[in-house]
């Protein structure tokens, strides 16, 4: 059985990827330190053979006994309200972590899959964004701490491809959701399903003009299972083509909730990026793959998760408290 370590386990795409890992019959380890994942996301898989949790903190060195096949480092804070609150968590896992878990790949002679972002491109002055696109990121700007941890991780996991010879694999993720995303961590999605649960009027940051293209989670999972089975090292888009401005996610989301409540526009935060739409030309050719769930469709199976959780949820502080003592 071979035996697969994801970072972040207990996350939103850690989860994920733990349960597509045991499906595909591996020995899933999901390591996670828990300042935003949540056990609850991994709950059903505790009771089986094949999976095993650690808490742990990556940005610490990490012992494994024994082989291990695959490590996919998917442990990072990884929405802007997130690199707010915990800035220099957010900077050591991309940097520190990542080099701990190369280190790791290097002694077990296992294969590195990284999880960047479509961050890397920053605000970014191409259109659709393609992997050549060198991006335009301000380091000193509140989502500096993410883009360049994503940055050095994409450096540093490059370095030990070409120097070490560990096979590493690089995915640049563009906005994804689907159910055990965080209700209060401030992206649009969960934001917009929250407000509408709540009766709460429905904020669109600046004008509502700029653009995102949401890929739904199990969509995203296919593209990377494809790329850490392919032999390609540089660094492969997974997201979905199918762009569209955040005023009108908004009002798709008003229509899918059927809430009575209103748009209110509110100021845009500093450097959201105005354009956003990955050009999967490369993971198609590569890998195969393109998304194949609508909005429509994979909007519904999420508010359907939102809707069901307990209520109180829907109150709830999306941090433990004790997180902000323990930033550095
Ligand atoms: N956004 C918004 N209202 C909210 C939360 C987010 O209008 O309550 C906007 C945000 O400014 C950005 C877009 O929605 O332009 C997507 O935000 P998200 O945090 O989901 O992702 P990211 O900006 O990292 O792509």
């Amino acid at each position: 059985m071979k035996k697969v370590l994801i970072t972040g386990g207990a996350g939103f795409l850690g989860s994920h990827l733990c349960d597509r890992f045991i499906k595909e019959g591996y020995h899933v380890i999901a390591m996670d330190n828990l300042i935003t994942g949540d056990l609850k996301n991994i709950e059903h898989l505790m009771p089986l053979e094949q999976f095993e949790f650690y808490h742990h903190d990556v940005s610490k060195f990490i012992h494994i006994p024994g082989e291990l096949d695959y490590i996919l480092h998917f442990a990072s804070p990884a929405s802007p309200i997130d690199y707010l609150k915990i800035p220099i968590p957010t900077l050591k896992v991309g940097s520190l972590g990542t080099h701990n878990c190369l280190g790791l790949a290097l002694a077990k002679n296992a294969r590195m899959l990284i999880a960047s972002t479509s961050e890397v491109y920053g605000d970014p002055l191409v259109h659709p964004q393609n992997e050549d696109y060198w991006g335009n990121v301000n380091p000193v700007g509140p989502r500096g701490v993410y883009d360049e941890a994503k940055r050095f991780q994409e450096a540093m996991t490059m370095a030990y491809h070409t120097f070490h010879g560990v096979e590493t694999r690089i995915v640049r993720i563009f906005n994804t959701y689907g159910p055990r995303m965080r209700l209060n961590d401030g992206r649009a999605l969960p934001a917009f399903i929250g407000q509408a649960l709540r009766g709460e009027d429905i904020t669109v940051f600046g004008d509502g003009s700029q653009t995102r293209s949401f890929c739904y989670v199990d969509d995203l999972v296919e593209g990377i299972y494809r790329l850490l089975l392919s032999d390609y090292a540089q660094p492969v888009n997974i997201g979905n083509p199918d762009e569209i401005s955040i005023l009108d996610f908004a009002k798709e989301i008003i229509t899918l909730t059927g809430t009575d409540q209103k748009i209110v526009l509110k100021d845009l935060p500093k450097d959201d990026p105005k354009q956003r739409k990955p050009d999967i030309s490369r993971a198609k050719e590569i890998l195969d793959w393109e998304p194949k769930i609508s909005r429509e469709e994979g909007l519904k199976v999420t508010y359907e998760y939102f809707k069901n959780l307990p209520k109180e949820d829907l109150y709830k502080y999306a941090y433990p408290r004790e997180f902000k003592q323990n930033q550095a």
